[in-house]
C-alpha cells in the first residue's frame, strides 16, 4: 500500500485514514494540521509573544528554525530545495518551520523569474 499523498510505502500498523484515503504518519499530520502561512491572527500573536519576551531576530527559535535562518541570512536568499538538500528534513517538515518563522516575520518568500526563493523578512 502506497501513502496517497507522498506515494511512501504504507506498512499496516503505520496507515493513517483520513476522507477514505491512506496516508502515512507524516503526511496525515500535515493534511489534519496544515502550516497556516498566511494567518493575519496567528502572525500577530507570534510576533507580539516575541515582543513580549524581548526577542528579535533568531532569538527563541528552534535549533532548526535558527539554522534556516542562518542558512537564509548568509545566503541572501536561498530555494527551499536547496534548504532541503543542506538541512535534511522531510519536506513537510521544512514548510512547518518556514510557517512558523513567517508568522514571526523572520524570513519571506519571493518568486524570480520561475524559481521561489526565501529571504529575510
Ligand atoms: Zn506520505
Amino acid at each position: 500500500m502506497q501513502c496517497d499523498r507522498c506515494g511512501g510505502i504504507l506498512r499496516e500498523n503505520e496507515t493513517y485514514d483520513y476522507h477514505g484515503k491512506q496516508f502515512c504518519e507524516d503526511c496525515y499530520m500535515y493534511i489534519t494540521n496544515p502550516p497556516k502561512a498566511c494567518d493575519p491572527m496567528a502572525v500577530a500573536s507570534a510576533t507580539s509573544i516575541r515582543k513580549e519576551l524581548g526577542q528579535s531576530g533568531a532569538a527563541g527559535l528552534t535549533e532548526l528554525q535558527k539554522q534556516i535562518y542562518s542558512l537564509i541570512e548568509q545566503r541572501g536568499k536561498i530555494t527551499k530545495e536547496e534548504l532541503l538538500k543542506i538541512v535534511n528534513v522531510k519536506p513537510e517538515e521544512l514548510e512547518a518551520q518556514f510557517a512558523i518563522l513567517r508568522h514571526c516575520e523572520l524570513i519571506r518568500a519571493f518568486k524570480e523569474g520561475s524559481k521561489v526563493y526565501l529571504t529575510q523578512w
